[in-house]
């Protein structure tokens, strides 16, 4: 999960957000989806991306995916920007390979900035978390393409032990025809009985547990409403994702790279220095142990500014990590080999699941647009 705010223009909608009141948010956001929307859209029949491309292409793009499978049919999916459908996958494989982009490992783009050659464009895919149907839907789709890519794990999770909140949030507000939340000391009705009405709640309680304190007041409220709401908390990443047997075989096929993604897929830059050192060291050596294979690459949990910084960059490389990726959208420039535990990815949002957008994505128009046309974004 990253990664409500890791959207191409999401910072559009920042001073739109900054003076909103709480019942307007939801529409804030509604509002924000749209505007990105219009803005690739704008991107694509203006020609911008054609005429951007050759300064914001760059030498290469890492993506970013979590879930990919066939699209479902609830109503009410407030985590959608999470997953694309297989056949999303295979036209963006299939756009890259007109283009005659190469589709790497890791490890090869790692050398490739760090020898700087770049007489090839690349491009690497990622998917993070460990969800079981990257193995079920996107291994096959990767295997038509001959197709590496890496798979960011986070050992709790593998372990079947771990804590996915935001599909528990999910969870409860499907399940739940009313919530009673403490706000402030208040309990605050909330309305869920409809699937417009789920969709305004999910905002609403997504940012009230976002502003909590700290991760344990979080933890305990999302446990809490759980157990009220007949939600199954603890079963969910075993319903997901992989456990450590099911990775050792996914891990043994060739195209794919297992990275690290913390031990509990915690916010790092709320830990202490000591935590987040233990999360990063200990999730590589829990990984390595488990599947007896080095473990070279890490991503960030959520990964935006917010959750990792200076500190963490500083971190992952102290240990040792090769490369590190973030969530700041970005593609990637000779520049970017200075910056190796800090890489910006490019996000396959499942709510701009449109072909005609592919064009958009891979020109780097709509990161450049996002970043105020700097190219790298390490600080
Ligand atoms: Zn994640």
């Amino acid at each position: 999960m990253s990664d409500r705010d890791n959207s191409f223009f999401s910072g559009l909608s920042l001073s739109l957000r900054r003076n909103a009141n709480r019942p307007a948010r939801a529409l804030m956001k509604q509002l924000r989806n749209t505007v990105i929307r219009a803005g690739m859209e704008a991107l694509y029949f203006s020609g911008a991306h054609i005429l951007l491309r050759p300064i914001f292409a760059g030498v290469g793009a890492i993506f970013m995916l979590h879930h990919v499978r066939p699209r479902r049919a609830d109503a009410f999916q407030p985590n959608h920007h999470l997953e694309v459908t297989p056949d999303f996958l295979r036209a963006m494989l299939t756009h890259l390979r007109a283009l005659d982009v190469e589709i790497i490992s890791m490890d090869e783009a790692h050398r490739r900035l760090t020898e700087r050659n770049f007489a090839r464009r690349f491009a690497c895919f990622t998917c993070d978390d460990g969800y079981r149907d990257n193995r079920d839907f996107a291994l096959p789709v990767m295997r038509e393409f001959g197709a590496p890519f890496t798979v960011f794990v986070a050992s709790d999770f593998a372990e079947g032990c771990g804590k996915l909140w935001w599909i528990a949030l999910e969870r409860i507000i499907a399940a739940a025809s009313a919530i009673e939340l403490p706000i402030a000391g208040v309990m605050t009705p909330i309305d869920t009985a409809t699937p417009q009405a789920k969709r305004t709640a999910f905002g609403r309680m997504h940012d009230w547990l976002r502003s909590l304190p700290g991760e344990q007041e979080m933890e305990a409220e999302i446990s809490a409403l759980c157990s009220r709401h007949g939600v199954d908390e603890a079963g969910i990443a075993r319903e997901l994702c992989m456990s450590w047997d099911e990775l050792r075989g996914f891990a043994a096929d060739p195209l794919v790279t297992i990275g690290a993604h913390t031990i509990t897929h915690c916010n790092l830059a709320k830990q202490s220095e000591t935590i987040a050192s233990f999360e990063l060291a200990t999730s590589r050596a829990r990984i390595e142990d488990a599947l007896q294979r080095q473990v070279a690459h890490l991503a960030y949990p959520y990964g935006d500014r917010i959750a990792a910084g200076q500190r963490e960059f500083a971190l992952a490389r102290s240990i040792g990590f090769r490369t590190a990726v973030t969530t700041r959208p970005g593609m990637l420039f000779p520049e970017s080999a200075d910056h190796m535990t800090a890489l910006q990815r490019v996000s396959l949002n499942g709510n701009y699941q449109d072909a005609r957008l592919l064009p958009v994505l891979t020109s780097g128009a709509a990161t450049a647009v996002w970043n105020g046309f700097r190219r790298i974004d390490a600080a």
